[in-house]
């Protein structure tokens, strides 16, 4: 029987005969190098380059099973939903998304472009890197991927049928336990608090009927507003980054959900970054992250406005008033979102190394209190946050009562 007729978990050896046999994109005298390079928790990327040209491609494969544990058994079908939202983010976002070149249902797995000349944004922002195109960029990923799969935009039954084409029931799962379940009662036994904040969070957080009922809110709208076709999990390590270029890739978590789900986690990984860069008195570095914080929410209003103006078909969507109703809406959960985001990397077990590599315990502390003051307002207030400004004050406002 052929080789890659039947699903096996592939090594680094078989990559190199699966690209030989599938793909024509290298040369016959290719000499073929492939290098396991994945950095996730759940998935296999393999880097396969021709020594001869320099040409290259990367092979994402999915396991049956989390790499980080046998335990946890996930479906493979991510890898389908993640190539066909690669393919759809390429051609509504231009330039945003890594080609994919073969999708591969028996091997579950996906060939697509090599994007190791740009850096995962992330990385680059621990370094106090700073990327001028970055708002002008990801807002408009934001609206151009999010508007057209929406009712305002799509056909309504090409719309249901998509919605089901993207259910995605397991990663949806993990989203409801780590951001909307476990931040506000730990009721898995696995959250991650540093000692010399425990108490305050445990009073602040835990401790916060508030909170707790507006972070009850906010699930049932993440699993059951059916808005648009979302990336899912649209955090500064899904962004690979050059000066001049943006590419979102790992899209494996999208279903139809909020559109403020997104725009709410493009906000929160940028204050990790802000605050990061505040405990290390990064001054210049914190100037240009509260510029974009505040561009991001502001170019992606006003990019949602030009949008909605020139495509927008539903008729009930056009009567005067609609557009603003929606969009506070969308502008609504945005900040919720950001909210939540911001307390789960800090309390959950899924951390962000903006925060985990603040070495000195007070700075740590600080750094954490600036989120978890800020995220409290979000969510409990989220109506308000309307501009690009009023974030920015509620952000500086935890900065210095902290
Ligand atoms: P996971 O779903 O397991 O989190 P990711 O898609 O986030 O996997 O990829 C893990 C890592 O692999 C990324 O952080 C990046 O370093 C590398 N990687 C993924 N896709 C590409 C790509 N298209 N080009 C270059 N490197 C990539
Ligand atoms: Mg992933």
């Amino acid at each position: 029987m052929a080789k890659f007729a039947t699903y096996f978990l592939m090594d680094s050896e078989d990559v190199l005969s699966y690209v030989k046999e599938k793909i024509s994109f290298f040369d016959e005298n290719s000499e073929l190098e492939c290098e396991e390079i994945g950095d996730g928790n759940l998935n296999y990327v393999y880097h396969v380059v021709d020594r001869l040209s320099n040409k290259s491609v990367i092979v994402k494969q999915a396991g049956d099973t989390a790499r980080i544990s046998e335990d946890i058994k996930l479906s493979t079908n991510r890898i389908k939903i993640e190539s066909n939202v690669l393919k759809m983010h390429g051609e509504l976002a231009k330039g945003h998304a890594p080609d994919v070149y073969l999708y591969d249902d028996v091997m579950n797995c996906c060939v697509m472009e090599d994007l190791s000349d740009h850096t995962i944004l992330r990385d680059a922002l621990l370094e106090f890197k700073t990327f001028p195109k970055l708002a002008d960029h990801i807002s408009t990923f934001m609206v151009q991927t999010l508007l057209p799969t929406t009712d305002l935009v799509m056909n309504h039954k090409e719309k249901k049928l998509q919605v089901k084409e993207y259910i995605n029931p397991e990663l949806c799962e993990i989203s409801e336990d780590l951001v909307y379940t476990e931040p506000f009662n730990d009721y898995n036994n696995r959250n991650e608090l540093i000692a010399s904040n425990k108490e305050w969070i445990e009073r602040e957080i835990y401790g916060d009927s508030e909170l707790r009922l507006e972070a009850a809110k906010l699930k049932f709208d993440f699993m059951n507003h059916a808005q648009a076709l979302i990336h899912g999990d649209l955090h500064t390590g899904s962004l690979f980054v050059t000066q001049n270029s943006t590419k979102v890739i790992d899209p494996e978590f999208a279903f139809y959900g909020p559109i403020g789900y997104d725009v709410g986690n493009v906000i929160a990984n940028l204050v990790f970054a802000l605050v990061h860069g505040d405990a290390y008195n990064k001054k210049d570095f914190v100037g240009w992250a509260e510029k974009t914080i505040v561009e991001v929410v502001d170019q992606f209003i006003e990019k949602f406005d030009r949008y909605w103006d020139e495509h927008v078909t539903e008729l009930m969507a056009k009567e005067s008033g609609f557009k603003e109703w929606y969009l506070e809406q969308v502008l609504c959960d945005t900040a919720g979102v950001a909210g939540l985001e911001l307390t789960r990397r800090i309390i959950g077990l899924a951390k962000v190394k903006d925060i985990t590599s603040i070495e000195e315990t007070d700075a740590r502390v600080r750094a954490e209190r600036i989120c978890l003051t800020f995220a409290k307002q979000l969510i409990k207030v989220r109506h308000a946050f309307k501009t690009g400004n009023v974030y920015l004050q509620a952000l500086k406002q935890s900065i210095q009562n902290n």
